[in-house]
């Protein structure tokens, strides 16, 4: 008899067998009843309460074909853990005189093996949906007690107790960016500063506007508790002023309303004649204007400006002095 395997992993429960695991035994399973397998279908990290699983859906619409007559799964929770889903696809496959087969819940064919799997089944969607309540609940209860639900946030850290504690070795670094930008130091300034210390943001990565503004904006440095919009003040403990918050958010609200700023006019001498080291593209006259309104001019790789390149913007005054330098020379 030809028959398929399906199987399905999803990353967030570690109460799953493995791919590696479900696969294995599906095999074992096919080898000791003469079974060959014609196919396999893997979902992976996706729920087993819609669905929105591919591979399921491909085995479904497959089994029309008539190439296979059983699909075997290594537990029926795999197959599906949702009630309504269990009977659609059980009857779709059924229509087509395919039957879906657990290898580790062997059911006969009778009434009786009929109840048994409906109890299975019935098993399975409850804990899904128990499991779904459960999570909610903990997020739900950790936000009533202004604890952690587990992001990870730079200047803070957790203990056991899932409170929040400032973080020695990383609020520093919050107060730097915040007091910088205060001063009229650009984003650009700072994670280049922050970047070329080592430092990395709350997951591990490089600093960058992106990131920046996030801490920038960043209300429970100044003691919010924030939890689906809802805002509880004098929760967290505060690393921010309200005077610096409020004064740093003045200021990128002056710098959101004047985007055309950077659009100064000044000569760049090196323009069509200054090639990336890097990328090969041409690179071309940018300016910035800082907090205190200083402008700020550079060159900077086109292919950096699509995202290609990783070169630094160069000082205008900078590479230009050496241009002309070396040109006198000659
Ligand atoms: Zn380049």
């Amino acid at each position: 008899m030809n028959v398929v395997i399906y199987a399905r992993y999803s990353s967030n429960s570690q109460r799953d067998a493995s791919i590696e695991i479900q696969l294995e035994d599906c095999y074992k399973y096919c080898k000791d009843n003469g079974l060959t397998v014609v196919e396999e279908y893997i979902d992976k990290a996706l729920t087993g309460r819609s669905d929105k699983r591919p591979k399921f859906m491909k085995m479904v619409k497959d089994s029309a074909k008539g190439h296979f007559q059983e699909v075997i799964t290594y537990r029926f929770d795999r197959f599906s853990r949702d009630k309504t889903d269990n009977v659609i696809y059980k009857n779709a496959l059924r229509k087509n005189g395919v039957k879906v087969v657990s290898v580790h819940e062997q059911i006969t064919d009778d009434p009786t093996g009929a109840f048994i799997e409906s109890i299975i089944e019935a098993y399975g969607a409850f804990y899904s949906a128990e499991l779904a309540q459960k999570v909610t609940d903990g997020l739900e209860h950790n936000a009533k007690n202004f604890l952690s639900n587990g992001t990870k946030m730079l200047g803070y850290i957790t203990g056991a107790d899932k409170k929040y504690q400032i973080d020695p070795e990383t609020a520093p670094i919050v107060k730097y960016i915040y007091e910088e930008y205060a001063n009229g130091k650009t984003i650009v300034e700072i994670t280049d500063y922050l970047n070329s210390k080592g430092y990395k943001t709350s997951t591990g990565g490089k600093f960058n506007k992106n990131s920046l503004r996030t801490i920038l904006k960043n209300k429970r440095y100044i003691g919010y508790y924030i939890f689906r919009g809802v805002e509880t003040p004098n929760v967290m403990p505060r690393i921010i002023s309200d005077e610096l918050f409020y004064k740093v958010a003045d200021i990128m609200e002056k710098n959101r309303k004047a985007p055309a700023r950077s659009k100064a006019n000044v000569e760049y001498l090196l323009t069509t004649k200054l090639f990336c080291g890097h990328c090969k593209e041409m690179m071309t006259g940018y300016s910035g204007t800082g907090k205190m309104g200083v402008v700020y001019n550079y060159y900077i790789c086109n292919g950096k400006k699509k995202k290609l390149c990783d070169k630094k913007m160069v000082k205008k005054d900078y590479i230009e002095n050496i241009v002309v330098t070396q040109c006198r020379k000659y």
